[in-house]
């Protein structure tokens, strides 16, 4: 089900000009509104069409305040229930609160196997130094090109 956003939790990203959630969102849903005249609550962000949401859950992780809420579905969840993660730098914890407001579950799981930052995703490949250098083999993906 798609995601929104819990006004009392979301502060904005502290104003800045692309929030954590429009930063991440692959399909550009997420939207801040600085002013309030889009949803009535100033300098919160909202999902701007929730029926275009691809639920890949990335604002929810993203987001520094929590503030980015799901209700999954009744066959992976507890009906009713709802769902926040907590992102760490090597894990993320899954809190579920379930509809009595009481019952809470509490999941960890790792995330990555390696340092945070630790990973040069360019070293050893081949980049462009101008657009001509797009129609020659050996670009990123191929082995280093020897000139
Ligand atoms: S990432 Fe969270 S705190 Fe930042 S604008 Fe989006 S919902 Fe609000
Ligand atoms: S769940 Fe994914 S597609 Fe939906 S608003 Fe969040 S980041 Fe965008």
């Amino acid at each position: 089900m798609p995601t929104f956003v819990r006004t009392e939790k979301c502060d904005g990203c502290k104003g800045q000009d692309k929030t954590a959630c429009m930063y991440i969102c692959p399909h550009n849903l997420m939207k801040l509104d600085k002013d309030g005249s889009e949803t009535g609550h100033a300098m919160k962000a909202f999902n701007q069409e929730p029926e275009q949401c691809w639920e890949c859950y990335n604002c929810v992780k993203i987001c520094p305040q929590q503030a980015i809420e799901v209700r999954h579905y009744a066959d992976i969840m507890p009906l009713g229930s709802s769902t926040f993660p907590l992102r760490g730098t090597d894990n993320i914890m899954w809190t579920i609160k379930f509809r009595d407001q009481k019952t809470i579950k509490r999941f960890k799981f790792p995330i990555r196997t390696t340092p945070e930052g630790s990973i040069e995703c360019f070293k050893g490949k081949t980049l462009p130094s101008d657009l001509a250098d797009l129609k020659k083999s050996g670009f990123y993906t191929g082995p280093a090109r020897k000139e």
